[in-house]
């Protein structure tokens, strides 16, 4: 008798019901047909190759650039009763040889290989002789040459539908705009797969976007005042400033690691492991770390340096809660990104058009960052999906901005730039502006020019913030070759002969915590029920480290969560948790229950000290 896909999903993964569109997608590739699907991150999409591939005959092939993940995802797997397995080059020959007997042998529900793996004759032989349930394609965007993922391996995966015609395919990604999707249709040879695309708002994101003071502290805000013992990732650009940033948050008090590819992959490895495995860990890396990262409880992500585009501030951001509890987007970015994000794009190697196409990937994404209205509505705009004005969970929607005429202003700045012959830097047109009489200033004459001194009601931050607004706006451009001097574009003209009038941000300085929403006070156990969570985390720990993987893997935060408000007193109650499933019930139901009889029977006020009071 074939299972049905939701008792599977009931039984098996312990879920009570699909997501989105889950349900349709597990349909389609089990009735045989290929897929295309689109749905963001934490959006749930590996259920969507690994439950057909327990209804359908044989085994799932799932392809996946990322080869440190595959243990812990089999080990996952392990845990449901699930029979996986992995083919990559960290595997000895033995336990190689182990793999594919088994696969032979078809004692494999899902075997994850790489795709350098896969490729090779001699494991397409080797599939040619069993059973085959599905390719799954993961990271499906790594084949776009466009993007930073590309993997030129995964160009050789049109191999598949040529020798494997008869065996659906579905490919997955979190990476969305429609180039991208096109590219995968044609690569992939999709031509005939159905189109799943879910909805990208990750609503329990909150997004943050500030101006850049000192960028450690306002890190360091963050982290003391709303995420004390939280896993997180702070992005910077370059590996110097993750050391720097990793050591100095360990003086804080923190437990913060470096990753970068500069590091010898021992300790890139044993870094992302102590993140993975350990609780409250802060892995400070460059865009090196984090592909396909599938920590369920990232609960921050702070980047001190700006992304290159809107995608990939949206992937990097997205890695944050994918477990659906309330989670933090932070960034802080100052006019000096801008200008090095813009060397750093222009002295790319490639063809002109790929370089045009990444300045106007950065362009979009500091509009996205000087934007007075709602942050998630413009994101969710630029991949073109509408979605209410206000969010509530963003910076300008819980504090709205206040905007001031800056026409005035901004004359006085351009023509302070035009005036000193456009190849001065943000610092000296300030001087310029509010007439101080610096060295440079008298060396080049500049006390006499008509600028000079008219800019003496705004202080350096205000003109600093008003010279930020003008690059990121693309009036001014910084001159990448002359050593960050700024220039006026065509764009200008008519704001320096007064035809049009510009608003600006005022920036303020940052308010601590925004007002909570909703969600995030629901993330808040009562006091009684957060003893009784940190209990029950203990025995997952204990049982974790004693099968050597991830806590998360035994029973993500959320099912522990809801075990400690809604207290299960048998095996029944405990099943009806979401992520509980048969499998985990057997094997640690008794040993949690114990956990929530024992602190029941307990005392309400525990410990003699408190009884005097
Ligand atoms: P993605 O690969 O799309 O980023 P995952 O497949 O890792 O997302 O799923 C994200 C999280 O959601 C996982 O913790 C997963 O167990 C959970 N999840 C997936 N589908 C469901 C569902 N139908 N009900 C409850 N939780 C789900
Ligand atoms: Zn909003």
């Amino acid at each position: 008798m074939t299972r049905q896909p939701l008792q599977l999903l009931r039984q098996t993964f312990g879920y009570d019901d699909f997501r989105g569109s889950q349900r349709e997608i597990i349909e389609e590739v089990i009735s045989g047909r290929d897929a295309l699907v689109l749905m963001p991150t934490g959006g749930g999409k590996s259920l969507c190759y690994q439950l057909p591939a327990l209804v359908r005959a044989g085994v799932g092939i799932v392809i996946s650039p990322l080869i440190a993940l595959m243990q812990d995802q089999v080990a996952a797997l392990a845990q449901l009763g699930v029979r996986a397995g992995y083919l990559n080059s960290t595997l000895e020959r033995d336990a190689a040889r182990r793999v594919e007997q088994a696969l032979r042998a078809g004692q494999l529900d899902l075997l994850y290989v790489a795709p350098e793996r896969l490729t090779q004759e001699r494991t397409l032989t080797l599939l040619e002789h069993v059973t085959i349930a599905l390719f799954a394609i993961d990271e499906a965007h790594c084949v776009s040459q466009w993007g930073h993922d590309f993997r030129a391996d995964y160009l050789q995966l049109n191999l598949l539908q040529e020798r494997f015609p008869h065996v659906p395919r579905i490919a997955l990604t979190a990476t969305a705009d429609a180039r991208t999707r096109a590219e995968i249709v044609e690569r992939l040879a999709l031509g005939n797969a159905s189109h799943y695309i879910s909805g990208f708002d990750r609503p329990n994101i909150q997004y943050r976007i500030t101006h850049k003071r000192n960028s450690r502290q306002q890190l360091l805000q963050l982290l003391r005042h709303e995420h004390g013992r939280d896993a997180g990732i702070v992005y910077c650009r370059t590996r110097k400033s993750v050391g720097n940033v990793a050591t100095w948050l360990q003086g804080q008090g923190f437990c913060a690691l470096p990753y970068h590819a500069g590091l010898p992959a021992e300790v890139r490895q044993q870094h992302q492991q102590r993140f993975l495995r350990e609780d409250g860990v802060i892995v400070v890396a460059t865009i090196a770390f984090g592909l396909g990262i599938d920590k369920p409880d990232v609960r921050f992500v702070a980047h001190l340096d700006l992304p290159q585009s809107v995608e990939s501030y949206y992937q990097e951001t997205g890695r944050a809660g994918r477990d659906g509890q309330p989670a933090t987007a932070w960034m802080a970015y100052g006019l000096q990104d801008v200008a090095n994000m813009r060397q750093l794009l222009m002295g790319s190697s490639g063809f002109p058009e790929h370089v045009r196409v990444k300045l106007q990937k950065l362009d979009a994404l500091l509009g996205l960052c000087e934007i007075t209205t709602c942050r998630r509505h413009a994101l969710l705009r630029y991949f073109g999906e509408h979605s209410p004005d206000h969010c509530g969970n963003c910076d300008t929607c819980l504090a709205p901005v206040e905007t001031w005429d800056g026409t005035i202003a901004v004359q006085k700045a351009l023509s302070c730039v035009y005036r000193t012959g456009q190849r001065f830097g943000v610092n000296h047109l300030i001087d310029v502006l509010r007439g101080k009489e610096t060295e440079k200033v008298q060396q080049h004459g500049h006390q006499r020019i008509k600028t000079y001194g008219v800019g003496a009601e705004l202080d350096d931050t205000q003109w600093r913030s008003v010279f930020r607004q003008l690059v990121a706006r693309g009036y001014l451009q910084v001159d990448v070759a002359g050593y960050g001097a700024l220039q006026v574009t065509a764009r200008s003209r008519p704001l320096l002969r007064g035809e049009e009038s510009i608003s600006l941000r005022r920036d303020l300085p940052e308010k601590a915590a925004p007002r909570p929403r909703r969600e995030r006070r629901e993330r808040q156990l009562a006091a009684g029920d957060q003893a009784l969570f940190e209990a029950l985390r203990q025995c997952r720990l204990s049982i974790a480290q004693e099968q050597d993987v991830p806590a998360y893997v035994i029973f993500h935060d959320a099912t522990l969560m809801d075990m400690a408000s809604s207290r299960p007193l048998d095996a029944a109650q405990l099943l009806g948790i979401n992520g509980v499933g048969r499998r985990k019930l057997e094997r640690y139901g008794a040993a949690f229950l114990d956990v929530i009889r024992e602190f029941d029977a307990a005392p309400a006020v525990a410990g003699p000290e408190r009884s005097g009071q």
